[in-house]
């Protein structure tokens, strides 16, 4: 009847979707198949499922900081919604520029201490806009082996000479420096923290080198922005080699209140350029006011106070200490980002399920998403978890390890 779906038919139509339904079984049949549990309340440290589960503990978004149900930001994004409207059906060279959108992008810049900055929808959008725009077949850029997916593709769309250097090994990445000495521009490109191991890039070693070999050091700040370093700037800080990092990319949709967006800060020439030049930038509608209104609310409590940041470090410290005394290796050094290594595949993703019947929301990953025999958990600490959050899941881990064998 009218309003159900319509299959299109035909030959054509009818082994396109024989094909689909065998690969979408070939993905069942690897056991990497991908489910989406539905939540029916807001990002928090307590959820409610759709069917039931209320008062789940979630220890698997990257709500590091606790702002994406914070009431400020809420409250900001309603004004924003309000004053400037749904949207601007428009791409930002057009018609499509608010003074909310310079005002973020000024902020942005003043946070990371940088010249200047340019708003896009998505962090993958920004790493897909920035090497095209910048290098040429002249140039050449090298890249973390585990760098995120974003940024393989961003390299991929770009012309330039491409050196893939193994995950933070400095040996390697100097022998790919030399041997880039034949190119005009050397372009360093790492995640500040790495997000399946919760690992933290050796900046200071990276930007040594960046020095020696004449190289510039691009960072991926997505799981560092807002809380990595003694105000939460991000790994730069951390390491202490703000003034030596060129370019970075993060988001705003996680520890910065969640919703969406990313953006490029740096010289404001490259600012400019991506401003003439970057196709996702220039192709893709502005960031929505409400979107707006939460990252620059966000940002506005950090530059406030670094409390949030280092209430979740306190909490880190927690998790990792007493998960470490109970008998299971943790991946990764103080960061939020805590993998319980489990190493089985099927251990992981029983021990997560488990979990979940105790009321503890955590995600197990596995080969391909990791490497084969590295299967783990992954836990992801949040200002907003209370101790006694923190200690529950401590708990129902150790039980749960127990029971499968995880521990003795
Ligand atoms: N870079 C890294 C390291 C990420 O973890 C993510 C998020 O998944 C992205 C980029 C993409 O960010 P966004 O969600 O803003 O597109």
């Amino acid at each position: 009847g009218p309003g159900s779906p319509r299959a299109a038919s035909g030959a054509v139509a009818a082994q396109l979707r024989r094909r689909l339904e065998s690969e979408l079984e070939d993905i069942r049949g690897a056991g990497t198949w991908k489910s989406e549990r539905v939540i029916a309340s807001r990002q928090g440290p307590h959820l409610r499922l759709a069917g039931g589960g209320a008062g789940i503990l979630n220890f698997c978004a990257n709500n590091y900081l606790g702002l994406s149900s914070h009431p400020e930001v809420i409250r900001a994004a309603v004004e924003a919604l309000e004053k400037f409207g749904a949207g601007l059906s428009s791409v930002r060279f057009i018609c499509g520029t608010q003074s909310i959108h310079k005002d973020l992008e000024e902020k942005v810049a003043r946070f990371h201490q940088r010249e200047d900055a340019i708003l896009y929808a998505s962090c993958f959008d920004a790493n897909a806009g920035i090497f095209e725009a910048l290098l040429t077949p002249e140039d050449a850029v090298l890249s973390d082996e585990l760098n995120h997916a974003s940024i393989i593709d961003g390299i991929r769309l770009c012309k330039a000479n491409k050196y893939r250097y193994k995950h933070m090994d400095m040996q390697d990445l100097e022998a790919k420096l030399q041997d880039a000495q034949k190119h005009r521009l050397r372009l360093v490109a790492t995640d500040g923290a790495f997000s399946m191991d919760g690992d933290i890039a050796p900046l200071r070693e990276i930007c040594q080198l960046a020095q020696k070999y004449d190289a510039l050091v691009f960072i991926d700040e997505c799981h560092a922005t807002g809380f990595l370093g003694p105000n939460g700037r991000g790994t730069d800080e951390l390491l202490g080699v703000m003034d030596k990092v060129t370019i970075i990319n993060s988001t705003l949709g996680k520890a910065l209140g969640g919703a969406a967006g990313g953006y490029t800060t740096g010289p404001k020439p490259l600012i400019d350029l991506l401003r003439q030049r970057s196709r996702p930038y220039l192709f893709s509608n502005s960031l929505p006011p409400a979107v707006v209104g939460c990252a620059s609310k966000a940002l506005d409590l950090l530059m406030e106070s670094n409390a949030i940041a280092q209430s979740m470090a306190a909490k880190t410290q927690r998790f990792r200490s007493k998960m470490t005394a109970a008998g299971f290796t943790i991946s990764g050094k103080d960061h939020p980002i805590c993998p319980v290594m489990l190493g089985d595949a099927r251990l992981a993703a029983v021990m997560a399920e488990d979990m979940l019947n105790r009321g503890i929301y955590v995600i197990g990953f596995s080969y391909p998403v990791v490497p084969k025999g590295k299967a783990r958990i992954r836990v992801q600490i949040s200002a907003v978890h209370s101790d006694e959050d923190i200690d529950r899941c401590v708990e129902a881990f150790t039980e749960v390890g127990r029971k499968h064998g995880a521990l003795p």
